[in-house]
């Protein structure tokens, strides 16, 4: 039995506090997310940490953060409230699991009842031998029944002295587990593979199958959208609602995320926690814009796309089934997109913390809003501004009389010349000091002396920079102001005397 069709969507983003988000989990909740929004549905976020061996500390903080961060905020369930409390709203709730354990253990009594599970009692050291002799006899490693055998006597008997245990389900035999994938399409798994999982654990806390359906069921989750690395959890997940005559919920897996290698998307290559993006300075629409692309395409040459843009158009039934290779240059391109579409004050404002990083002293007589201005069409992530620019906010450049001469110049020439200059730019009209009007100036100015461009704009570009690649010699002169811009330039002299 699969779910009524005419049912309100309701999707979850179930992460467990192991860390910080994965920027798979970040596409996971996006697409969840937009599927809600597309059908007037509801976006609900369940913590799953009954594993508490993994919990990390700070960790459900931490994702609570980075999702919100990235605009996308659960209907309900789990949230962050306005003083960065984490917090639950609905009526399907505790969201949290460990609050749930009460509930699973009476699910788990139900199959109890049904003989649909078992207790086992068999010591970790016995089920050790038994995975190593299956191994050597080239068996699949799966648990024996040997506690199915036991009488009613027996297993009360053992309960009664506390012996530890755990439930197990009853995979039913010889049966195919069929279902139809929003994404990959008709999947087919015999049940004669798979294992009599554990449901319960000894701690009494109940594993992730056991409590991801019962969950999904009482929260009357009916689609639920996840990583493809937890498609061989799913014939287990629809043996289990079959076992409590529960409707099942209409699954989509999603393409993995990999790395321009084709290897699975690790640490080791590069950031994947959503944290690192936003702490480099990636922002939130551009990011998600980006993961969007991952596994999905419009099909048209539209690349930049708003979440509304995104809930128009997006079509679940079209992500790939193929694997998402996670391009980082791609992202920064369209994270400069989006910078570049910034308004100046915007841009501003969350650059100038970068810029204090960067740069640890910043003289208060340069134009900033020029250097902003540049650096807003340049840079491809926030922490990146400054970092080119050193040259700015040192007068320490480090450069030889030769490199100021232009290929087809020479030093006395390239003396002569920047002299001129200096006496030109003396004169110069206070207040006028613009890249524009230096730039009219100047060439006005070259075209008088009869001299080549490359002639003049060459030292000068080195000698207010030291560099071989700078923006322009007049975005500089503005942004070091008249009188750094001079000072620059008799240095240049000395060098070349
Ligand atoms: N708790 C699982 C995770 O950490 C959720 C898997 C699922 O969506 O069913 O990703």
């Amino acid at each position: 039995m699969f779910f009524n069709k005419k049912q309100k969507i309701r999707t979850r983003f179930a992460p467990s506090p192991t860390g910080w988000l994965h920027i798979g989990g970040l596409r996971t909740a996006l697409y969840e997310y937009i599927f809600a929004r597309q059908n007037k549905g509801t976006f609900v976020l369940r913590l799953e940490d009954t594993d508490q061996t993994r919990e990390v500390e700070g960790a459900i903080e931490s994702l609570l953060k980075s999702l919100k961060w990235a605009g996308l905020e659960p209907d309900e369930g789990v949230f962050l409230d306005n003083n960065g409390k984490v917090a639950e709203k609905g009526n399907f709730g505790p969201y949290t699991q460990s609050k749930r354990v009460k509930i699973y253990q009476k699910y788990a009594q139900k199959l109890l009842a049904g003989s649909q599970a078992y207790y086992c009692f068999c010591p970790p050291e016995r089920l050790e031998q038994l995975k190593t002799k299956q191994q050597a006899a080239g068996q699949p490693t799966h648990y024996d029944r040997a506690c199915l055998k036991l009488t009613e006597d027996e297993i009360q008997a053992k309960l009664a002295i506390g012996e530890r245990h755990v439930i197990r389900f009853k995979v039913p035999a010889g049966q195919e587990v069929k279902f139809n994938d929003a994404v990959k399409g008709e999947i087919k798994f015999s049940a004669n593979d798979l294992d009599d999982q554990i449901i319960l654990k000894s701690d009494g806390f109940p594993t992730y199958h056991l409590a991801s359906v019962v969950d999904d069921y009482l929260m009357k989750i009916n689609y639920v959208i996840r990583g493809e690395e937890w498609l061989s959890s799913t014939p287990k997940h629809i043996l289990l609602y079959q076992a409590f005559s529960w409707p099942v919920p209409q699954f989509a897996h999603l393409p993995l995320l990999l790395n321009p290698d084709k290897s699975k998307l690790s640490k080791r290559q590069g950031d994947v926690a959503v944290e690192a993006y936003r702490d480099q300075g990636y922002l939130p629409k551009a990011l998600i814009n980006f993961v969007a692309l991952l596994g999905w395409n419009p099909g048209t040459e539209q690349e930049i796309f708003s979440l509304q843009e995104l809930i128009k158009v997006f079509n679940l039934k079209k992500v790939h089934k193929a694997g998402a290779i996670f391009n980082r240059e791609k992202l920064d391109w369209f994270n400069g997109e989006y910078l570049k579409k910034l308004p100046l004050d915007d841009f501003k404002k969350m650059a100038s913390p970068y810029l204090e990083k960067n740069i640890s002293h910043i003289s208060p007589n340069l134009n900033l809003d020029k250097l902003f201005e540049i650096e807003q069409q340049r840079i491809s992530c926030l922490s990146e501004i400054g970092k080119e620019l050193k040259f700015i906010f040192s007068d320490e450049l480090n450069y030889s009389a030769q490199d100021l001469v232009w290929k087809k110049s020479d030093q006395k020439s390239t003396l002569k010349n920047l002299e001129l200059l200096i006496a030109e730019l003396v004169k110069y009209p206070k207040g006028e000091w613009s890249a524009p009007k230096l730039e009219n100036h100047i060439r006005s100015f070259i075209a008088k002396t009869g001299q080549s461009n490359g002639d003049i704009l060459w030292p000068m570009r080195l000698a207010l920079t030291g560099e071989l690649k700078s923006p322009t010699p007049f975005e500089v002169a503005e942004i070091l102001g008249q009188a750094k811009s001079l000072k620059r330039l008799e240095v240049a002299i000395e060098k070349l005397k």
